[in-house]
């Protein structure tokens, strides 16, 4: 397989892992930058993200149009993916999704959300919160143009995460294994800091230097990061779709 096979198929992978863990339901997607062109990025047609098949991926521009001529419906909110792809060169994928776990954070002013377990390190220090009405108004509550998308990037600024006010979460990292690892584990870390509010009492954040010191331990293609991907592609049914950066045997794959 090329290298863009390689990344289609891994993107249908993170579309079906994305819904098997519940960050996405019917709503809700993922993209990729294209590898060898920064100003395109790769993204389903409007469908559920499990439902998702190699055929499905549209190559975007940065202003969320479709390059090739597609008379199939795009999602709504595929301007989210171009606004950050745009405002941040760094990021090579980016989700956006509505997990309800997430939504008490970007309502409740009182409590930001923060990381507070070890798998939640990963969204950084700062989530900032991303509100439609400051600039826009009354609308629909969705990003439906690259006015509000070029706003919400500005938002997230150089952080992981940026909550949506009443919506949902737009989340960017440098590869697809991150963000998707990120997404997971951003509903869990937010729902570990719901119960302890409940529990009553101080709460013990992560400190700043143990964030710094998980992600200097963190590489996207380690043993422990492919550990996670092939659990959760094996776990959606993709196992068959896994290719190893380095070549190597996939586990329950024939050889
Ligand atoms: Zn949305």
């Amino acid at each position: 397989m090329s290298s863009l096979d390689t990344v289609i198929s891994d993107l249908v992978i993170a579309n079906r892992i994305l819904a098997k863990e519940d960050v996405v339901d019917a709503y809700g997607h993922v993209s990729m930058r294209h590898p060898d062109n920064p100003k395109r990025f790769f993204l389903s047609r409007s469908l559920a993200p499990e439902l998702v098949e190699r055929d499905d991926i549209v190559e975007h521009d940065l202003e969320g149009l479709p390059v090739k001529d597609e008379k199939r419906s795009l999602y709504l909110e595929r301007f989210i993916h171009a606004g950050i792809y745009a405002a941040r060169p760094d990021v090579m994928a980016v989700v956006h999704a509505h997990a309800e776990d997430i939504l008490p954070f970007g309502i409740a002013k009182a409590t930001p959300l923060k990381p507070v377990i070890h798998s939640g390190s990963f969204i950084g220090a700062e989530v900032p919160v991303w509100d439609i009405a400051d600039r826009f108004g009354d609308t629909n509550v969705l990003v439906t143009n690259m006015d509000q998308a070029r706003d919400l990037a500005k938002c997230l600024g150089g952080n992981n995460v940026a909550l949506m006010r009443g919506h949902g979460f737009a989340s960017a990292a440098r590869s697809l294994i991150e963000v998707v690892r990120m997404s997971v584990y951003l509903p869990r870390n937010a729902r570990a800091l719901l119960r302890a509010k409940q529990l009553g009492g101080e709460i013990k954040y992560l400190s700043q230097g143990e964030i710094d010191a998980r992600n200097r331990g963190y590489s996207p293609y380690s043993t422990e990061t492919w550990r996670a991907w092939e659990f959760w592609a094996t776990k959606a049914g993709c196992n068959h779709m896994l290719t190893r950066p380095d070549g190597g045997h996939v586990h329950g794959q024939k050889k």
